[in-house]
C-alpha cells in the first residue's frame, strides 16, 4: 500500500495569490509520481486543527488578507512553532513568509505581529517591489520566480537563520538593499518568490517531499513508483530546467 503523506495548505482562501496554489498541486503531484499517497487538507480560519501534519504550505496575500487571518492564525502559532521546532517541512511564501517572522508593520502603520518562527521582520514601504527574481542558493541551486511586495524583511544576524539565496543577477529580493533573498531555519522555507515557484523549482519540492517521507517513515522510498512515473517526473524536471536556462 502507498505511504500517505499528509499535507496541510495554510488559509488558501485568503493566502494565495499570483498562483501559490500551484505550489501544492506540484507537491501533490510529485507525491504521486514518487509512488506516495498525498493526502490534501485545507486550513481556513476556523476550521478544524488536522490530526496529522508532515508539511506545510502556505502562499502570499494581500495586507488585507494578512490583517484577514492575523487572528485565527495566533490561535494556530503554538501548534505551527512545535511543528517547524520538530523539522516538519514548510514552504512559507511572501505574505506567510512576513508572518512567520516577528512583525511586518504594514505601509499604512498597522503592526502585525508575526509567530516569530523565522527571525526577522518586515517593513512596509510605498515603492513596492515587482518583477522577476533569480537567486542562487547553496543548497537549491538558481531559483527562479516573481515577487510583488511593499514590505522590506530583514533578517536578524547572529541567530542561525539564513537566506534562502543571494539575488546578484534579477529582482530586489528580502528588500533590495543586501541581496539576501528569503529565509532559512529549521526545515521551514521563507520566500517572496511567486510563480508558482516549485513547478520552476522542483529541487525544492523534493526536498520538501523528502523530509516528510524521512520524518514519518525514517526515509524517502520509492519502492511503490512505477517506471512511468519515474519517466514523467523526469520530463517534468526538464521542463523546469529550460524555463530556470532562460530565466537565469
Ligand atoms: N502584503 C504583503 C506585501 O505587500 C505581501 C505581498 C505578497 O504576498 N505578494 O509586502
Amino acid at each position: 500500500m502507498a505511504k500517505t503523506i499528509d499535507v496541510m495548505s495554510l488559509y488558501p482562501k485568503d493566502m494565495n495569490i499570483y498562483g501559490d496554489s500551484g505550489n501544492v498541486l506540484t507537491v501533490t503531484r510529485r507525491l504521486a509520481l514518487y509512488g506516495y499517497e498525498p493526502r490534501v487538507t485545507a486550513y481556513n480560519q476556523g476550521d478544524p486543527w488536522p490530526e496529522h501534519i508532515d508539511m506545510v504550505l502556505g502562499g502570499g496575500g494581500q495586507d488585507t488578507g494578512q490583517k484577514k487571518i492575523i487572528d485565527d492564525f495566533f490561535t494556530r502559532a503554538d501548534a505551527l512553532a512545535a511543528l517547524a521546532e520538530s523539522g516538519t517541512p514548510m514552504l512559507m511564501i511572501c505574505g506567510m513568509y512576513q508572518l512567520f517572522g516577528e512583525y511586518f508593520e504594514t505601509v499604512d502603520g498597522t503592526r502585525l505581529d508575526g509567530i516569530g518562527v523565522i527571525p526577522a521582520h518586515t517593513i512596509g514601504r510605498d515603492v513596492r517591489m515587482i518583477g522577476n527574481l533569480v537567486e542562487h542558493s547553496d543548497e537549491f541551486g538558481d531559483v527562479i520566480g516573481y515577487e510583488n511586495h511593499s514590505g522590506q524583511t530583514f533578517l536578524r544576524a547572529g541567530v542561525g537563520v539564513r537566506p534562502l539565496g543571494r539575488v546578484d543577477q534579477e529582482g530586489r529580493g528580502n528588500n533590495g538593499e543586501d541581496h539576501t533573498e528569503g529565509a532559512r531555519v529549521h526545515n521551514v522555507i521563507g520566500t517572496y518568490m511567486h510563480g508558482s515557484l516549485l513547478p520552476k523549482n522542483p529541487a525544492i519540492a523534493d526536498f520538501l517531499i523528502r523530509t516528510a517521507a524521512e520524518n514519518r517513515y525514517g526515509e524517502f522510498g520509492t519502492a511503490d513508483q512505477t517506471d512511468a512515473q519515474a519517466a514523467e517526473l523526469a520530463r517534468l524536471d526538464k521542463v523546469a530546467a529550460e524555463a530556470r536556462a532562460v530565466a537565469a
